[in-house]
């Protein structure tokens, strides 16, 4: 079901990037398609990871729903009560593993390869390294524990959390009004490109995945309108054949400088 459901977004959204993009581009251009081919392969290694990690807990029985200290157990929280606060709070700690991968070093050095990117489209949704897919899926296990969230529960998070990197990385355009208004709840395209910037204090800024609140509450929260005349996306210092070569990108990180 998750994975019908992301499939059907993902088509779409290709469909929707094709009929009305919002930066222009030849799609069977050369770099196009390179830029295309390097996505699909961090997204095959970092799926690859996944699976192992899955079958690591399962091999092992680890029950990571049950733990008698979770929060969500010292609330004495069930049903949708607990399901909406699980949900909160488990978006609210990825926004702080988000910020924390751009403010401590060795985490930036696996993120920057998803930040390399010079041109945002759906597939850069899924554009990570998978050492960071390794470890965001040990941290999301931790917080499994600590919040107490059920797996339904869980799996719903997933997939809403991968349909808005989807949704928020992808090269689409929204009417101006529209999108104003979007972005006083959720992250959109347009409030996304700012965090994906050449510049370091727009970079640092506008870390949300799916709701805005967390930026504009602790003060990250950077207005599309205000910095769209001289945005610039991609990684200063990384050449454009560097930021779309998949070995590069899987070797970056593990580099001495
Ligand atoms: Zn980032």
């Amino acid at each position: 079901m998750k994975l019908v459901l992301l499939t059907s977004l993902i088509l779409l959204l290709y469909i929707y990037e094709i009929i009305l993009p919002l930066r222009k581009r030849k799609l069977f251009e050369k770099m196009s398609l390179i830029h295309g081919l390097t996505n699909l392969g961090l997204i095959f290694f970092g799926s690859f990871f996944i699976r192992i990690v899955t079958l690591a807990i399962t091999y092992y029985s680890i029950d990571v729903y049950s733990f008698k200290y979770s929060l969500m157990s010292i609330l004495k929280l069930s049903g949708p009560s607990a399901t909406v606060l699980s949900i909160i709070f488990f978006d609210f700690f990825i926004w702080l593993q988000h910020v924390a991968s751009h403010h401590i070093p060795i985490l930036w050095r696996l993120h920057k390869v998803h930040h390399c990117d010079t041109f945002l489209d759906t597939s850069s949704g899924l554009r990570f390294h998978p050492i960071e897919i390794i470890l965001s899926m040990f941290y999301k296990l931790l917080l499994i524990m600590l919040i107490g969230i059920s797996s339904s529960d869980f799996l719903m998070f997933e997939v809403i959390l991968t349909g808005f990197a989807l949704f928020n990385h992808s090269n689409i355009k929204i009417n101006n009004t529209i999108d104003t208004y979007l972005s006083y709840f959720i992250v959109t395209p347009n409030v996304h490109q700012v965090h994906h910037s050449n510049k370091v204090d727009e970079t640092n800024s506008n870390f949300g995945f799916n709701i805005v609140i967390w930026d504009r509450v602790f003060g990250t929260y950077k207005e599309y309108k205000r910095v769209k005349e001289n945005l610039e996306i991609g990684l200063k210092g990384v050449s454009p054949e560097d930021a779309n070569s998949l070995i590069f990108l899987l070797l970056w990180p593990l580099r001495r400088k």
